[in-house]
């Protein structure tokens, strides 16, 4: 089966809280607006302290403190790691990334200066390689833009979710195209996908319309996006746990 009108996300990856600087709603305010979505589980993934206003190192050390369920809402405890370097390394220890019950690797251009398709692409093979990592960040990104055709089916190898992000068909118009182009290799190749919304404020939770949209103008198959079935996402999960 295709994406259709009636596909829709029962879980959303991706989203910030008011500990990174730039965004705006509180984890409850972020909770409740994932309830009236009707999702039914939510990552907390705060900005890694690569980024000049992300929390501190002591905020993810200290994130098991909350609890994995709050007002019937699973909630995985996450992280948004920067990808540093041309080699894939990442800006948070590995024993505290390990603590975590979700990490996702992207770049970004206020913590890495972009380079060439070349860079990236290396970069992008190491990420695949580390088990640290579950999913990859809006990797659409134009300034950090890789050889798609190479690295896509070496992320489904290795069993890395790609991301289809909501927030870049708001924030990152240039990027689109890009996001079209893997998400068809994806789908050529059979790797998983999650839609997911980056929201940096309540009012973004579960937002994904424009994502689907264009996920349902290049006929992609629903079954290998992970979050908009609960079997799915009950699999992925197990998978998951038991990496750790
Ligand atoms: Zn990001
Ligand atoms: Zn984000």
């Amino acid at each position: 089966m295709y994406v259709n009108e009636n596909t829709a996300i029962l879980a959303d990856f991706h989203c910030h809280t008011i500990a990174s600087m730039h965004a705006y709603s509180t984890l409850r305010e972020n909770i409740e607006a994932a309830k009236k979505k009707g999702l039914r589980l939510l990552a907390i993934t705060d900005h890694a302290i690569g980024t000049a206003d992300s929390p501190p190192l002591t905020y993810f050390e200290n994130l098991t403190s909350l609890p994995s369920a709050i007002d019937g809402i699973q909630i995985l405890r996450g992280v948004e790691a920067n990808i540093m370097d041309y080699n894939g390394h990442l800006d948070m220890p590995a024993e505290v990334l390990r603590r975590l019950d979700f990490v996702i690797a992207s770049f970004h251009t206020s913590c890495t200066v972009p380079g060439t398709v070349e860079d990236h692409t290396r970069a992008y093979i190491e990420i695949a390689k580390n088990p640290d990592v579950d999913m990859i960040g809006h990797s659409g990104t134009e300034e950090f833009r890789y050889d798609y055709e190479k690295v896509i089916p070496i992320f489904g190898k290795y069993g890395k979710a790609v991301e289809v992000n909501a927030h870049t068909f708001i924030c990152r118009q240039k990027s689109v195209r890009n996001c079209i182009q893997i998400a068809q290799l994806c789908s050529r190749y059979g790797v998983p996908i999650m839609v997911n919304s980056d929201a940096h404020s309540e009012f973004e939770i579960g937002a994904v319309d424009k994502a689907l949209n264009m996920l349902r103008q290049i006929s992609f198959p629903e079954e290998l996006i992970i979050n908009t079935d609960e079997g799915r996402i009950q699999r992925y999960l197990t998978n998951l746990s038991a990496n750790y």
